[in-house]
């Protein structure tokens, strides 16, 4: 049957002819990042909206796959409001808390940090206009962890460079964790959570077999590494696809299978990939 599949770009076919192959190991999953992955990186965070093509085909892939979720820096109430698909499953604050079919859950230390991260913003986003006239800078309380966002900064570099003592000394007061990503620094509790336990939890409560995963950020790399280790141990089979951009972390180059250029190549990749396990269940099927 002729699809609009036949005249896929080169990068696009090649991520989803590997893809059906890792989910024709069944239970499989379809797990993806929001932020430079399905949704266009916006100046602030409220402004960003998940491409709408990419949206059709996360609903279009839980029809056919055992689990679509989303795995994200966000609160996970917030990537269900931007993604808007109930039956998927909601990964937020990088594995602190998750929403499967609707029903919530915290991690119960990470609940019992939320005061020390609102303590800690409060004093960097304070010190931070003490030191200077700063209308870009944009704190996000997310809860269980925080965000400092520099990007609308006219300097990022001199931003960061001022940002990160404060951010710091912050984190270290509150025995908070600081990471890094693209314009951003965020303060989070201090456990061992991350992408990477996310997926692995995923894999093993759900008993997954073949996993999909689209990132773009160092936040991601947990995830990356994580599905790599899997594969190695004969647990899963996984494919990696990087979304790129022209400020792509070498960290994230060393940790992909394949790539794609930009949100609405991955939009693309993803209903492609949505025809073919259409296709592919009615050739099945006749
Ligand atoms: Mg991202």
């Amino acid at each position: 049957m002729e699809t609009p599949t036949d005249v896929l770009a080169p990068d696009v076919e090649a991520v989803v002819a590997a893809a059906v192959l890792v989910l024709r190991q069944t239970p499989s999953a379809v797990v993806t990042d929001i932020d430079g992955t399905i949704s266009g990186i916006a100046p602030t965070p409220a402004e960003a909206m998940v491409d709408p093509g990419a949206k059709a085909a996360l609903g279009m892939l839980m029809e056919r796959l055992a689990t679509v979720a989303v795995v994200s820096g966000r609160a996970p109430r917030d990537g269900e409001a931007m993604v808007g698909l109930p039956d998927l499953t909601y990964v937020g604050n990088h594995g602190l808390e998750r929403i499967v079919r609707g029903t919530p859950w915290t991690h119960p230390v990470a609940a019992a940090t939320q005061p020390a991260i609102a303590a800690a913003l409060t004093e960097i986003e304070n010190a931070a206009r003490m030191a200077a006239d700063a209308p870009w800078l944009l704190v996000e309380n997310k809860g269980v962890t925080g965000t400092i966002h520099y990007r609308l900064a006219p300097d990022p570099a001199a931003a960061a460079a001022l940002l990160e003592p404060l951010v710091r000394a912050a984190a270290d007061r509150h025995g908070l964790r600081l990471t890094f990503g693209r314009m951003i620094f965020e303060v989070r509790p201090a456990l061992a959570v991350n992408k990477g336990t996310a997926i692995r939890d995923l894999t093993h409560d759900l008993g997954l077999r073949g996993i999909v995963f689209f990132g773009d950020d160092v936040t991601d790399v947990d995830a990356f590494r994580a599905l790599r280790e899997l594969r190695e141990a004969g647990e899963a089979a996984t494919l990696r696809v990087g979304v790129l951009g022209p400020d792509t972390s070498p960290a994230v180059l060393a940790e992909i299978d394949l790539s794609v250029y930009g949100v609405p190549a991955c939009a693309a990749t993803l209903l492609a990939l949505a025809a073919r396990l259409a296709d592919t269940e009615e050739t099945d099927g006749a």
